[in-house]
């Protein structure tokens, strides 16, 4: 049980991403004394705002195109204790994944109905998918349902599908888009019981709304971070940007110190996994030694968003539609976003999300966004879509941790007596997303400080 807080401490949160973010808004609403070194200028970390400036017009786009659940709720609640209306800055949405009429694929939309009766409409109803597909669906949710959503041993997602005899145009439609969306890894390559973990907060949801998907309206760096850095200045908190940390130390006293100087009682290590191995190296202690190690093993998968920028009056039919994934025919977009439905001020803005991109990265940036605009053109039925005023593809190699079987993550404790670990990667249900890394930031926050969290709260 976590005890009361006796003490306001001062407590640094190195790295201004989701996590940090989230721990530096627990730590004040604690009443400590927070600061946030950001290294880079802008709030967010690789969920964030990027600017782009051409013809003496300002663009606002994010480092990728993001898509939430309703089951984040964590991400929800920091979300409204810092301010923000979800209504005014998220387009929520059924669970739903609806692919442009005539281009092989399927139409699924869960109706705005108690769970799970909004699942097995949405399945009698989907078109796209043949008898025998919606049965295997059906067998396979109610086996994981039976079996309470959870796998006791691991193994691909692959291997999984294949022991619930998946059929394979529901593999094809359904689950590799669904495996690539959420945990970026293939499905031959990506952990089932994470997969499953997904399944359960969306499809498998007691709660309908858990299985909502939610589109920011707002660039990713105003829709939290930056809300939530107002809320831990009005706490007495500070916030340094582009104040990049490079070396820790563990002082006599039990307090640490930054860069040599900043000295503060407790430290939030809430950076990438990689920068997190080198600031713990920095420390010296043979100690942490293990816990570097595991942070260092870590392997990334690439996410690439393809941005097209049409005529304002152009306009999809939908928010969002699922592609047919095809590199074969160069078709590498999976997801198409309409952001001028999100935000008047984008119209005719079209973001592509292809996740696992390394081999579509690798065609070079002009010939993807090339490759990507024909797609669009094909698929929608909109030839003046191969023809986009500008393109802008944005790749995060390092987009998150290939979330393989059995993957070892660290836990929130260093084993130093005052500094936590919080980022996407550490131990959790969740692949690395927003919510993993919310969550991370609050339990690092309850952890530091022994703090009352709702979330830590029995
Ligand atoms: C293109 C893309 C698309 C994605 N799509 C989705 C999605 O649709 N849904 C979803 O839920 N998740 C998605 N994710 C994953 C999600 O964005 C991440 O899991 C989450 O943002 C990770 O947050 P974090 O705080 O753990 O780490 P980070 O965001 O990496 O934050 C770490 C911060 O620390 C800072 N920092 C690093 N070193 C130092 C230092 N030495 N000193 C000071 N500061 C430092 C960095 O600048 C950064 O701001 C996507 C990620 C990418 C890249």
């Amino acid at each position: 049980m976590a005890k009361a807080v006796l003490q306001a401490l001062s407590v640094a949160v190195i790295g201004g991403g989701w996590a940090g973010c989230a721990a530096a808004m627990e730590l004040a609403r604690a009443g400590h004394a927070v600061t946030v070194y950001e290294a880079a200028r802008t709030l967010g970390g690789r969920a964030r705002k990027v600017e782009r400036e051409a013809q003496d017009k300002l663009t606002v786009l994010d480092n990728g195109q993001h898509i939430l659940l309703g089951a984040y709720t964590e991400t929800l609640r920091l979300l409204k204790l810092s301010g923000q209306d979800p209504s005014d800055v998220i387009l929520d949405l059924p669970l739903q994944m609806r692919y442009p009429d005539g281009s092989g694929g399927m139409d699924f939309i869960a109706p705005r109905w108690p769970a799970p009766l909004h699942l097995a409409w949405a399945l009698l109803r989907a078109t796209g998918l043949g008898r025998a597909d919606k049965v295997a669906l059906m067998r396979f949710s109610s086996a994981m349902r039976w079996m309470g959503w959870q796998l006791y041993n691991d193994c691909t997602v692959s291997e999984l599908l294949e022991r619930f005899d998946q059929t394979d145009r529901l593999i094809q439609l359904m689950w590799r888009p669904l495996c690539l969306a959420a945990l970026n890894t293939p499905p031959e390559r990506a952990s089932a019981k994470v997969f499953v973990n997904v399944l359960h907060d969306s499809l498998g949801a007691r709660r309908r709304r858990a299985s909502d998907m939610l589109i920011p309206k707002t660039n990713l760096s105003a829709l939290f971070p930056e809300a939530a850095a107002r809320y831990v200045e009005s706490h007495g908190g500070q916030l340094k940007l582009g104040a990049k940390v490079v070396s820790l130390q563990a002082l006599p006293d039990g307090r640490w110190q930054l860069n040599r100087a900043a000295t503060h009682d407790r430290v939030v290590l809430a950076t990438s996994s990689s920068q997190a191995a080198s600031l713990l190296a920095s420390v010296g202690d043979p100690a942490v030694e293990g816990v570097v190690a595991q942070l260092q093993a870590f392997a990334f998968e690439a996410i690439s968003t393809c941005y097209l920028q049409y005529d304002t009056a152009v306009r999809l039919d939908l928010p969002f539609y699922a592609l047919v994934d095809a590199p074969e025919q160069a078709h590498w977009g999976q997801f198409v976003f309409d952001r001028g439905q999100l935000d008047a001020r984008q119209a005719g803005l079209l973001a592509v999300v292809i996740s696992a991109s390394g081999r579509a990265a690798a065609q070079g940036h002009e010939a993807l966004a090339q490759a990507v605009a024909a797609q669009l053109a094909q698929v929608l039925r909109m030839p003046q879509l191969a023809q986009p005023a500008w393109t802008q593809v944005i790749t995060e190699k390092r987009a998150t941790f290939a979330c393989t079987p059995d993957l070892p993550r660290p836990a929130n404790a260093t084993g130093l007596p005052g500094l936590v670990l919080a980022g996407d990667y550490t131990t959790g249900d969740y692949p690395a997303t927003i919510e993993a890394a919310v969550r991370s930031g609050v339990q690092a926050a309850a952890l530091v400080c022994q703090i009352n969290t709702p979330a830590t709260k029995a």
